[in-house]
C-alpha cells in the first residue's frame, strides 16, 4: 500500500484555502516528502494532529521520513525545507535524512571542473538549488548544527549524475546513479526530466511487482512436511516417490502487481519517460485552455496538458493541482481534463489536506479531506 498526502494545492501565490506546494509520500519503508513550500511544516504537524484524530497516529511520524525530494528550485517549492529540517532537529531526530534536488548539466561541470568553492555560471537563474543549499549550508543545514546525518544530493536527472556534499559541505563525491535511502528495499525512487524555467524533475515513487505470498493453509491442508513446505515457499518443486510432481507455483498467491506515484513538480506541457507503470500522476494544472498562452510563455501546464501527459504515459489515474490563484473552481478544471481522457484513466483535482490511497492490488482512491476528516471517493472514471 502507498499513500500520498497532498498538503499544498495552490501555485506560487496562495490564496485563503490553497497553500503553496509540499507533499508527503507514506510507505512501510518509510516516508518522502516532494517539495517543501513556505509553512511546510505547519501543513505537515496539521495534517498529522489530524490523523492522530482518526486514529492513525503513527503513519506521518517525522521520524519515519527518509528523504525529501525537491521538484526544482523555486520558492513556492522549496522555502518551508529549512525551518522543517530544523524543527526535526528541535525534536530530536537521531535518523539519516537524504535531501535530493535537480540542477543542470553545467552546475555539475563547474563543480566537477572547479570543486565545492566553484563559482556559478553568470547566467545562473536565481533559483538555483545550488544557490539555496549553498545559503541553507550557511544558516545551519549541516549534519553537525542540526544534530542528525543530512546528505546533501544535487543531480541532473537526464544523466543520472548525482554529486553529494559531505562533511558538512566542506567535500563532493560524486554517484554514477541516484543513491536511494537506505531504508528502501521494494520501493525506490526516481527522477524524472520535466521541462520548466529552471532545471526540474517529477518523482516517481515506485513499487516492483511482488511474488505472491506462501499459501500456508494448502500446504497445511495437502499434509506437508515441514522440509516440503520450506521447499516449495523457496520456489522449488518437489517429485516426490510415486512420481507426482508438487509445484511451487500451486502453492503462491496471486502476485501482487508494480504501482507508482508519480508526481510533477511543475512542468509545461511535455511527454514523460517513466521507469514503471503509472498508478496515480500528480500533475500541475496551473491554468485553463483560455490561459493556454501563459502556460506556454511561463512553462506550465493547462488542466488539458496535464490529460495528455497522463493519456501519454498510460497513467491509471490523474490528479491535478497547483492551480492558480485565478482559478474560482477546480470543477472547470475537472471538465476540461476531463474532454481529453476518455474512459480509462480516473481523475479527481487536489485539495490542501487530500490523501491518495493505491492498496495492494493497485486500486486507487482519494480522500478528500473535510472540517471532520476524511471522505473516501473512488477516482471517476468520465
Ligand atoms: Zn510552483
Ligand atoms: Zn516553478
Amino acid at each position: 500500500m502507498m499513500e500520498l498526502h497532498i498538503l499544498g494545492t495552490a501555485s506560487a501565490r496562495p490564496t485563503s484555502t490553497r497553500s503553496v506546494s509540499g507533499s508527503v509520500f507514506a510507505c512501510q519503508e518509510g516516508l518522502v516528502i516532494i517539495d517543501a513550500g513556505e509553512g511546510f511544516q505547519v501543513r505537515y504537524s496539521k495534517q498529522r494532529s489530524r490523523m492522530k484524530r482518526e486514529d492513525e497516529p503513527a503513519l506521518l511520524r517525522p521520524n519515519r521520513i527518509v528523504a525529501v525530494a525537491l521538484t526544482h528550485g523555486h520558492l513556492d517549492h522549496t522555502w518551508g525545507l529549512l525551518p522543517f529540517l530544523q524543527t526535526l532537529s528541535l525534536d530530536g531526530r537521531q535518523q539519516p535524512l537524504i535531501v535530493y534536488g535537480p540542477t543542470s548539466p553545467e552546475i555539475l561541470d563547474t563543480l566537477k571542473t572547479d570543486g565545492i568553492d566553484a563559482t556559478v555560471p553568470l547566467n545562473t537563474a536565481s533559483a538555483e538549488l545550488l544557490n539555496q543549499y549553498r545559503s541553507w549550508f550557511t544558516l545551519g543545514g549541516t549534519s553537525t548544527h542540526l544534530g542528525y546525518e543530512i546528505r546533501w544530493m544535487l543531480g541532473e536527472p537526464r544523466s543520472g549524475r548525482w554529486v553529494e556534499f559531505i562533511d558538512d559541505a566542506s567535500e563532493l563525491i560524486w554517484h554514477d546513479s541516484m543513491p536511494q535511502p537506505d531504508a528502501f528495499n521494494t520501493f525506490r525512487m526516481d527522477s524524472i526530466p520535466t521541462h520548466h524555467s529552471v532545471p526540474s524533475c517529477a518523482w516517481q515513487l515506485s513499487r516492483r511487482e511482488r511474488k505472491g505470498t506462501f499459501d500456508r493453509d494448502k500446504a497445511a491442508l495437502a499434509g506437508l512436511s515441514q522440509e516440503e513446505r520450506k521447499t516449495l515457499s523457496e520456489g522449488i518443486d518437489i517429485e516426490q516417490k510415486n512420481g507426482e510432481v508438487l509445484r511451487a507455483s500451486q502453492f503462491r498467491g496471486a502476485s501482487k502487481p508494480a504501482m507508482s506515484v508519480v508526481i510533477s513538480g511543475d512542468t509545461a506541457e511535455q511527454s514523460i519517460q517513466p521507469v514503471a507503470p503509472v498508478t496515480v500522476l500528480v500533475h500541475e494544472a496551473t491554468f485553463l485552455n483560455d490561459a493556454a498562452d501563459k502556460a506556454d510563455a511561463y512553462l506550465h501546464s493547462t488542466a488539458a496538458g496535464a490529460a495528455r501527459t497522463a493519456v501519454g504515459c498510460k497513467a491509471d489515474n490523474l490528479i491535478i493541482t497547483h492551480f492558480s490563484a485565478r482559478l474560482r473552481d477546480a470543477e472547470e478544471a475537472i471538465i476540461e481534463a476531463t474532454e481529453v481522457l476518455g474512459q480509462t484513466c480516473g481523475l479527481a483535482s487536489a485539495n490542501d489536506g487530500d490523501r491518495v490511497r493505491i492498496d495492494e492490488n493497485g486500486n486507487a482512491i482519494i480522500l478528500k479531506a473535510s472540517e471532520s476528516g476524511w471522505t473516501q471517493h473512488n477516482l471517476s472514471h468520465h
